[in-house]
């Protein structure tokens, strides 16, 4: 299927990136183009090539890009001179995105918890919440999970447990222990039982953790997911040894599950929870640490930061809420697109003997090597679909579509993957080395 024009003006000079860019850069080496414009599912290169979104920014961008009542909003707002920068001060914009959280998000979940404003990214996010942690327990060691990813500063990395991620760091990552996600010992060896026998063995060697962190479903670690009964396990230990459990859904978040957060329904509620990536629902900068009250235990600018409360994501984030959480018609929708992808995943896994991972519109097949992977997400690019990889060895082709993508779109860009992944089969990689 070809859905969309490829690139066809003359090719613009781009040798200011290898001139001047850091070579830290990556996601702009497997997709060589320079993009201009995007609206909905779709991104426009400079050269009229048009390209379907699979990736929505890592989850950022659940609700596509540039959704026009969200950008009315932004554009009513900056247009009235509302406050763009406020370090923490009240403003107009933050009232109405903590009223509207309170109001669509909290109560009707019965959740209650005091929100923190961090720096706007994720890792800041998750600082915030390790500290605190470590503050109100008195404790320094924290129980993460193999193939969790949190983020890249100090704190964050050291829960993060990618190799080459850590090594960046330049210093020993310490206080975090890594014990073994769901299932990372196959399905025989529940390691909630692990677990809990390493925190109640005062010989295990293993310190009484100040949290334990946990993603519900791995979003760069591959797509494994935590059943509902081994995260009720682990919340359990969390309470049993006196720490805090964190979830860190900036990933699996707003709605990529099908639910606002990933834990809805599972019959626990973390102690701590982070938020970012689509938050503020347009890929504006915005960072969220949810916590109980009674740990809300920080004094005035204890974690502080130039950027916290993006007052315009304040109100991109209020108009998200309003547009797609004030009823249950988003999540029915991303369940019945979620079913859809899975069963098409299903179908591919079953043609070539692979297996398919994840949950909601965050799933991915696991085609067994990074570089067959590599090959067909490449192939997929030029065939105009963005789509990347995920997992240890990036074996993992990963499926992040903008939530509100129609049926046909959904099912055209999964005929690119189809295409691709049976072209790069049948060709023993041949796709790779052309
Ligand atoms: C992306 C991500 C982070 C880090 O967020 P940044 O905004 O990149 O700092 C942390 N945790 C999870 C689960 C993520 O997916």
């Amino acid at each position: 299927m070809t859905m969309t024009p490829q690139p066809s003006g003359a090719i613009p000079d781009r040798s200011i990136y290898e001139r001047r860019e850091s070579g830290v850069r990556s996601y702009a080496r497997s997709m060589p183009r320079q993009f201009g414009k995007a609206a909905g599912v779709w991104m426009h290169d400079n050269r009229g090539g048009r390209y379907l979104d699979f990736l929505s920014g890592c989850s950022t961008l659940n609700y596509g890009h540039n959704h026009p009542i969200l950008k009315q909003a932004l554009l009513d707002y900056i247009g009235g001179d509302g406050i763009a920068h406020g370090l923490d001060l009240h403003t107009d914009a933050k009232a109405a995105f903590l009223e509207t959280y309170e109001a669509l998000i909290l109560k009707p979940r019965g959740l209650d918890y005091r929100a923190m404003f961090t720096g706007p990214t994720g890792t800041n996010a998750v600082e915030a919440a390790i500290k605190l942690a470590r503050k109100v327990t008195g404790r320094e060691m924290v129980v993460a999970f193999t193939n969790g990813f949190h983020g890249m500063t100090l704190g964050a990395l050291a829960c993060t447990g990618n190799a080459a991620k850590r090594g960046g760091a330049g210093v020993p990552l310490s206080h975090v222990s890594h014990e073994p996600y769901d299932g990372y010992h196959g399905p025989e060896v529940d390691t909630a039982d692990l677990l809990a026998q390493r925190l109640a063995d005062p010989s295990s060697g293993l310190d009484a953790p100040a949290a334990i962190l946990v993603e519900t479903v791995q979003g760069e670690g591959g797509l494994n997911t935590a059943s509902p009964e081994w995260l009720r396990r682990i919340a359990a230990l969390a309470k049993a040894h006196g720490a805090l459990l964190i979830v860190d859904d900036i990933q699996a978040g707003c709605g990529r599950t099908g639910s606002f957060f990933s834990f809805e329904g599972m019959g626990f509620t973390p102690d701590i929870v982070t938020q970012a990536k689509s938050l503020s629902g347009m890929g504006l900068p915005f960072a969220l640490t949810l916590f109980r009250p009674e740990f809300d235990q920080w004094s005035p600018g204890e974690h502080n930061g130039t950027f916290r409360g993006n007052n315009h994501a304040f109100v991109t984030a209020t108009a998200a809420l309003r547009h797609f959480w004030s009823d249950g018609a988003f999540t029915a929708d991303i369940a019945r697109r979620g079913d859809l992808l899975a069963a098409r995943l299903d179908a591919m896994a079953a043609e070539h003997g692979f297996e398919t991972r994840g949950r909601g519109m965050m799933r991915g097949i696991n085609v067994g090597s990074g570089e067959l992977a590599d090959a067909v997400t490449a192939a997929c690019f030029d065939a105009g679909l963005i789509i990347e990889t995920s997992g240890a060895h990036g074996e993992v082709i990963k499926i992040l579509a903008p939530l509100i993508i129609d049926d046909a779109l959904l099912a055209g860009g999964l005929d690119i993957l189809e295409t691709s992944l049976r072209e790069a089969m049948a060709d023993d990689f041949a796709v790779a080395a052309e």
